[in-house]
């Protein structure tokens, strides 16, 4: 039997960047929704706007105290935003979901409940997507190459947009990990975790912030934190190229010594075979060199994000503290 969770304190972390048409009707959804919950903050984190957006969030948490707003001193992305926002939110419960709307408020009631049933971890599933047919293609491939790839198991088609308890949010800030891809980890830590179908919408407003190079840059990101099999495949590669010319070695060795016939003739497929070859070295080396690079950021120990101003919260840490706030 799970354990009921009585208190109703409620954060929802939000990053923003350029929403200015979102705001006003997320903000009224959410309030319409949350306030049958005794206690909830709404924290935006403002991830370097150029926009009018945190003139909005201002105007406001002027209105609601319950409003809060944590604004980065430049735009440093959306994972970093979401790691910025779970580390200055004070609920028992966490929800993370876009600021664009394609993220319902209206199912956040389903997941409170779900974390009230005991659940540390509720997740929402897209059962369909309005987005752009390449993208979902994309999408698709991602989360089955993923699955396929990583040594942990992400559900399907699930984002960012979930509900974590307090006792799985605050490990997760723990979690040093500078390439932060926020789904895996959640996955990772484990715990109880469950998946609610919801249909991703439409943006309300304005237009995706993820273009086509970041969602892969996410996606080469998410593959390789989680996964040290891309690695193992080169090897495999390197090992089958490896076996096919030594028999062809043999082969030609037998024709040559021992039937004494030449069997070597054209310049044309030895050339493509040492492009081939130098084109998958040149891969392979590609693929080890992504783990390098990854060692390095860790090694650099920067921190994910810098504070700029805070309103409704004390930032945890101050700037000039860079190394210890690492
Ligand atoms: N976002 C952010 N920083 C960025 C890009 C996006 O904080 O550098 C926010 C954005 O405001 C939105 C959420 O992250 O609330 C998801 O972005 P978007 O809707 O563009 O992504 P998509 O839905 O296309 O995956
Ligand atoms: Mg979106």
């Amino acid at each position: 039997m799970l354990l009921m969770k009585k208190n109703h304190n409620i954060s929802v972390v939000i990053p923003i960047y350029n929403e200015e048409e979102n705001l006003p009707n997320l903000t009224k959804r959410l309030v319409d929704v949350l306030c049958r919950y005794a206690q909830f903050e709404i924290l935006y984190v403002d991830d370097g706007s150029k926009d009018r957006s945190v003139e909005i969030i201002t105007a406001q948490a002027k209105q609601h105290p319950s409003i809060k707003l944590l604004k980065l001193s430049r735009n440093f992305g959306h994972q970093e935003a979401i790691t910025a926002g779970l580390a200055h939110c004070s609920g028992d419960a966490v929800i993370v979901m876009d600021g664009d709307l394609q993220d319902p408020p209206e199912v956040l009631p389903l997941f409170i409940e779900k974390w009230q049933e005991g659940y540390e971890v509720v997740y929402a599933i897209r059962e369909k997507r309005k987005e752009h047919i390449f993208k979902k293609i994309a999408y698709y491939i991602f989360y089955r190459l993923m699955r396929y790839l990583s040594n942990i198991e992400i559900p399907l088609d699930s984002g960012d947009f979930s509900l974590m308890d307090r006792k799985v949010v605050d490990l997760l800030n723990k979690i040093p990990e500078k390439n932060r891809f926020i789904r895996g980890i959640r996955s990772w830590l484990g715990f109880r975790q469950t998946g609610i179908a919801y249909e991703r919408h439409a943006r309300f407003a304005g237009v995706p912030k993820y273009n086509l190079t970041k969602l892969f840059l996410l996606a080469y990101n998410g593959l390789t934190s989680f996964s040290t099999r891309p690695v193992k495949v080169a090897t495999h590669i390197g090992l089958l190229f490896t076996g096919v010319s030594f028999f062809g070695i043999v082969w030609l060795l037998y024709h040559k010594l021992i039937l004494k016939t030449e069997v070597i003739e054209g310049w044309a497929s030895t050339l493509f075979a040492v492009l081939f070859l130098s084109g998958v070295q040149l891969i392979i080396m590609g693929i080890q060199g992504e783990y390098i690079a990854r060692i390095f950021i860790e090694v650099k120990n920067r921190p994910n994000y810098i504070i700029g101003e805070t309103i409704g919260i004390e930032p945890k840490r101050k700037n000039e503290d860079i190394k210890e706030a690492s």
